[in-house]
């Protein structure tokens, strides 16, 4: 009995840290994937800094050469000014001069806020630039490490897994079916009883049935049904047969959980 007690308790702390492990390599992509999400917003960031700068770039071509336009059209108003033969020509000629440096001045204007926006976005750019640089470098990091613990978790389960072989072959079929049943439905198979109380759920337990988990039997727990055992190695105080008690024998001591290999 005291050896099955003894490898079913093995077999849980195997499966338990298996679980662990299983849980912190499911847990590694979402790094990889966050620090990815990162640097992907700061490529995006640049490349509408980017787009912005080409937008304007384009607009101020285009007033310039519209600026342009209008000086032209001046001067040639300026030149036929020279050969006018009424005021009313004069007048009409005139009105188109100022009516062309007008749209210039506006056209100029407008040229200014493109100047002034530009260099926001330059600023957002290299801004932009820079996170990128940064963001690209953690990320490869963050996929170095990644790749290290993955391997180092796939070692460690590789050893669990021998472990875990190894200790079923020594478990019962019939008790085995059990555990797993219990284990699949509760996480955990067998728990320790401890002041009177089963570990896995809790619920106080009959003396009878304390007594008998004293004596090394295993039980069922009436409450959750994981298996009982009773730990000697935890009872609260050695009894008066042995006076010369060891400072810290009667402590609670975990039972060593060998994750085996
Ligand atoms: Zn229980």
């Amino acid at each position: 009995m005291q050896a099955l007690i003894e490898n079913l308790v093995k077999l849980q702390a195997i499966e338990l840290d298996r679980a662990r492990l299983a849980q912190e390599a499911r847990a590694l992509p979402a790094e990889t994937a966050q620090a990815e999400a990162a640097l992907a917003a700061a490529e995006r960031r640049a490349a509408d800094a980017s787009a912005a700068l080409n937008r304007e770039d384009v607009l101020r071509t285009r007033l310039e050469r519209e600026i342009e336009a209008h000086r032209q059209k001046a001067a040639r108003f300026r030149v036929q000014l020279d050969s006018v033969k009424t005021p009313a020509q004069a007048e009409a000629i005139e009105h188109e001069i100022q009516f062309a440096a007008m749209e210039t001045g506006r056209l100029e204007n407008e040229e200014y806020a493109s100047l002034e926006r530009t260099e926001t976005q330059e600023a957002a750019l290299a801004e932009a630039r820079s996170q990128v640089e940064l963001l690209a470098a953690s990320l490869e990091a963050i996929r170095a490490r990644v790749n290290v613990r993955r391997q180092e978790l796939d070692a460690q389960m590789a050893m669990l897994d021998a472990s875990r072989e190894a200790v079923r072959k020594l478990i019962e079929p019939d008790w085995l079916e059990r555990f797993d049943r219990l284990a699949a439905a509760r996480g955990t198979g067998i728990a320790l009883a401890e002041n009177q109380q089963c570990t896995g759920c809790r619920m106080g337990l009959r003396p009878q049935t304390w007594n008998e988990l004293r004596e090394g039997k295993l039980l069922a727990c009436d409450s959750c049904s994981r298996l009982l055992y009773w730990d000697p190695a935890m009872a609260p105080a050695p009894k008066p047969p042995q006076p010369a008690a060891i400072p810290g024998a009667g402590r609670a001591v975990r039972k060593p959980h060998q994750a085996g290999g």
